[in-house]
C-alpha cells in the first residue's frame, strides 16, 4: 500500500506531537500513511432550553478554528491547512498531510446562517447538521433514539442546506435523524458526505444510515465514510466488533450505493471505544489490506482511501463557482423563533418601534 490514505472524514482536535494518551499524533500518522484529515471543531450541544437562549458554541467554535490553524502553521513541514480539494491532492503529492477544518454540529452557529457564512471564509469546508441535539436546522438522531419524534429538517433548516450549497460547504450527515438524511437529499444540489457513520442495515443502531439513504446517494453522488465505533458497528453484541466488522460495514455501501459512494471516517479521538484491532491511526494500511483481501480493485480502493470525497468536495466547489456566476444571493432567512435584542435610542436611524426615537427633521 504506496498511496496511503487521504481524507479520513473526521478526528477531534486533540493532538500534540508523540507519546499521548490519544489515536492521533503526528508520528502516528505518518506510520498510518495519512494523506489527507479533517479535523472536527467540536463543541458540546449547550445545555439550554431554547435554541436562542445564549451560549458559548460559536466563540468556542472560533476558539477552536484559531488553534488547530495555529497547529497546522507550527507542523507546516508535515502538515498543509487546505481550504480547496486542489490544494488537498497537492499536499498529498508533496507527501504532506493535507490539514482541513469541519464543524460538528450546526448548534456551533448559534440559530444564524451568517455564522454558516463566517466559518466558510474562517476556512470550515463541512457541518454536520446536528451532534447529539436537536437544533433549529434539524432533527438529530439522538432525539429518535430517546423516544423523541422525527421531524427531519425544518423550514430554517432547508435555508440552511440552501446557503450550504451556495457556499461549497458541504453538508454531513453523521448524527442526524434518518428523516433529516431523506430530506437533505430530496433538496441539496451539491452532493453530500457523512463523515463518521455505519450502516443500519448491519447494525440497527438509529445512528447509523438506512439502505434507502445508501441507495439514494447514487442520485445525490455523496460519500459514507465508515467509522469504527464498535456500538455503530455491531449494536447487539458491541464488544465483538472487530477491524472485519468495518470492512463488513464499508462492502455493505459499497454493494448497496456503490463503491463511488464509500470513504473511510474513523472517529478517532471521538470515542473511547473503537472496534478490536484498530487501536489508533496505524490501523490504516492493515484495514486497507483486509479490505484488498476480500476482493476490492486498487479502484476502489483508490476511490475509498480519499479520490470520494475529493470529488464530492471538489463538487461543491464546481456547483457553488455557477451558482455564484448565476449571480445567486446569500440567503436571508432568518430563524422564525430568533429574538433580537433593541438598543432603544434617540437616532433617527434605528429600528422601527423605538420609542426614544427622536424625529429626522430635528436633525440638520
Ligand atoms: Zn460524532
Amino acid at each position: 500500500m504506496d498511496a496511503g490514505v487521504l481524507g479520513d472524514g473526521k478526528t477531534e482536535v486533540d493532538w500534540m506531537d508523540v507519546g499521548l494518551a490519544s489515536h492521533t499524533d503526528l508520528k502516528r500518522l505518518q506510520e498510518g500513511r495519512i494523506g489527507g484529515q479533517f479535523w472536527s471543531v467540536f463543541v458540546e450541544c449547550p445545555d439550554t432550553k431554547h435554541f436562542d437562549d445564549p451560549d458559548h458554541a460559536v466563540r468556542d467554535t472560533i476558539e477552536q478554528i484559531d488553534v488547530a490553524k495555529r497547529l497546522f502553521a507550527h507542523h507546516s513541514t508535515n502538515l498543509t491547512y487546505c481550504t480547496t480539494s486542489s490544494c488537498a491532492i497537492s499536499s498529498f503529492k508533496s507527501r504532506r498531510i493535507a490539514s482541513m477544518l469541519g464543524a460538528e454540529g450546526l448548534h456551533q452557529a448559534g440559530s444564524a446562517l451568517a455564522s454558516i457564512r463566517q466559518f466558510f471564509l474562517l476556512g470550515v469546508r463541512y457541518i454536520t447538521l446536528t451532534h447529539n441535539c436537536d437544533n433549529a436546522f434539524a432533527t438529530a438522531a439522538s432525539t429518535v433514539t430517546a423516544g423523541g419524534k422525527d421531524s427531519g429538517l425544518t423550514a430554517f433548516g432547508y435555508a440552511a442546506v440552501r446557503e450550504m450549497n451556495r457556499l461549497g460547504m458541504m453538508v454531513d450527515l453523521s448524527h442526524v435523524s434518518h428523516d433529516t438524511m431523506r430530506d437533505v437529499l430530496r433538496v441539496s444540489r451539491s452532493p453530500v458526505m457523512f463523515s463518521h457513520s455505519a450502516c443500519y442495515a448491519l447494525a440497527g443502531n438509529y445512528r447509523n444510515v438506512p439502505d434507502d439513504v445508501l441507495r439514494g446517494l447514487r442520485e445525490n453522488g455523496g460519500v459514507v465514510m465508515v467509522m469504527f465505533v464498535k456500538r455503530f458497528l455491531n449494536a447487539v453484541d458491541p464488544e465483538s466488533a472487530d477491524m472485519q466488522t468495518a470492512v463488513d460495514h464499508i462492502f455493505h455501501v459499497a454493494d448497496t450505493a456503490g463503491w463511488e459512494h464509500v470513504g473511510i471516517g474513523a472517529d478517532f479521538d471521538g470515542t473511547v471505544t473503537l472496534a478490536d484491532g484498530i487501536d489508533d491511526v496505524t490501523a490504516y494500511p492493515r484495514l486497507i489490506q483486509a479490505v484488498m483481501e476480500r476482493g476490492a480493485t486498487d479502484a476502489q480502493i483508490r476511490g475509498l482511501v480519499g479520490e470520494n470525497i475529493l470529488r464530492v468536495w471538489r463538487d461543491n466547489e464546481i456547483n457553488a463557482a455557477a451558482f455564484e456566476a448565476a449571480g445567486e444571493l446569500p440567503v436571508e432567512d432568518v430563524w422564525v423563533e430568533r429574538r433580537f435584542s433593541r438598543w432603544d435610542n434617540p437616532l433617527p436611524v434605528m429600528l422601527p418601534g423605538n420609542k426614544k426615537r427622536v424625529q429626522a427633521e430635528h436633525y440638520v
